[in-house]
């Protein structure tokens, strides 16, 4: 994973990230392999770039790969980290993107042009297999949340490594 150590970012106190990366690009040695780029470059904390990391580079680029014979070269994003509450909520919780824990992946482009988006209809096998690569998340990050979990998350998957529950190993896969 390529990345810059970053200026933590200067907000409410309540918004901190502990090791602030700015996530660039990613080289895979499963599926094709090659280099894998994050335009947005997110902001995020370094203990989410590893899970991240792994999970692209050892699912999302092999099935991808696999499903549409050409290599995954982009994932787009959200900015990752976002000092605001669940949902965007005036009230309530704050948000794992307030610490950097959280991203936001809008879809994938391939190296033959083919643009994957969470969210659309449409081509079976685009759907099969990004449900495939939204399933296996759910080993590696703590909150995975996609279309059909609710409104706020229809065109996106938002996954996260904030610790919930008593013991912290308490998953939300949805
Ligand atoms: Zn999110």
């Amino acid at each position: 994973m390529e990345f810059h150590k970053e200026a933590a970012p200067s907000v409410a106190e309540a918004c901190a990230v502990a090791i602030p990366v700015r996530l660039q690009s990613l080289v895979v040695r499963h599926g094709f392999g090659g280099l894998i780029h994050f335009p947005a470059r997110p902001l995020v904390d370094c203990r989410l770039a590893e899970p991240l990391a792994l999970w692209i580079g050892r699912v999302v680029a092999p099935v991808l790969a696999e499903s549409f014979s050409s290599s995954l070269r982009t994932v787009r994003t959200g900015p990752g980290f976002e000092c605001r509450n669940r949902n965007n909520e005036t009230a309530g919780k704050m948000s794992a993107h307030a610490i950097g824990f959280a991203l936001d992946i809008s879809g994938f482009e391939l190296a033959n042009g083919k643009a994957l988006s969470i969210g659309s209809t449409g081509e079976p096998v685009v759907q099969e297999a990004l449900q495939t690569v939204r399933t296996a998340a759910c080993g590696w990050f703590t909150t995975v949340l996609g279309p059909g979990s609710d409104a706020a998350h229809e065109d996106h998957l938002h996954v996260d490594i904030q610790p919930h529950g008593a013991n912290g190993r308490y998953r939300i896969c949805e």
